[in-house]
């Protein structure tokens, strides 16, 4: 289970997440809202890549805070940020095993790339620079489970994609929350977070202004909306 207890977060004087508390267990949570909402910063709080000013990040009840980025995703956290990061001149069978390195002693049990992702099957040996976007982010979420991680964070993972391919992501999503992780999400398009999550937690300026299923969020901002 992924809690978050609190969590503060400032870039220079602007307070960019503010004593934000939620759950994940078990399901697949979206963060929504609108641009500069706060939910790539929670993401990457919990990933480790900013500074947490305060609040808790517990991950089966012990805070990952102190631990450091680069032990951070071998301590079950797995990660597919926005822009991909993939390693452009490696094949797409080389990034994947610079995934694993440092994990393999972690003793979790491994995730098994070729069930949860056979359309890559066939691109092992293609450098990673020769793949389409919808391609490339596929590669980033193999990369993302080969550390075996307990919990997985997706940061628009359908965004700039075709229709057939989030629907793809979409299924793969929730193959992987059906291995029993936790996972959570962000998304701007409340569109595109109802094709996958199980529930949405709304922000505005870094903190939750509601929660709920994807089609009770819907319905409370055209409530708000009419009622203005
Ligand atoms: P988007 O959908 O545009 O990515 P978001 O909801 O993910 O938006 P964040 O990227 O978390 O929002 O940004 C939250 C706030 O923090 C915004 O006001 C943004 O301008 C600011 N911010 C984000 N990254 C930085 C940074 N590296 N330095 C300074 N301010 C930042």
């Amino acid at each position: 289970m992924l809690e978050i207890k609190d969590l503060t977060v400032f870039y220079g004087t602007e307070k960019a997440v503010r004593e934000l508390s939620m759950k994940v267990s078990g399901e697949v949570v979206c963060l929504c809202g609108r641009n500069g909402a706060g939910k790539s910063t929670v993401l990457r709080a919990v990933a480790g890549i900013v500074h947490v000013d305060s609040g808790q990040i517990l991950l089966d009840g012990k805070d990952v805070i102190p631990i450091p980025l680069h032990k951070r995703l071998e301590s079950g956290i797995g990660y597919v940020p926005e822009d991909r990061k993939l390693f452009k001149e490696m094949t797409v069978r080389e990034n994947i095993e610079v995934a694993k390195i440092g994990v393999k002693a972690s003793g979790r049990k491994e995730m098994n790339i070729d069930e949860l992702l056979p359309e890559l099957a066939s691109l092992y040996n293609r450098k990673s620079k020769l793949l389409s976007g919808g391609q490339q982010k596929l590669v980033s979420i193999a990369r993302a489970i080969a550390t075996s991680p307990n919990v997985l964070l997706f940061d628009e993972v359908l965004e700039g994609l075709a229709r057939s391919m989030m629907i793809k992501i979409s299924e793969i999503v929730t193959k992987i929350k059906a291995e029993g992780k936790d996972i959570l999400c962000a998304e701007s398009s409340l569109d595109k977070a109802g094709m996958y999550a199980d529930r949405i937690i709304w922000l505005e300026k870094g903190q939750i202004v509601a929660t709920g299923s994807p089609a009770e969020i819907k319905k409370q901002i055209s409530d708000s909306i009419r009622a203005r």
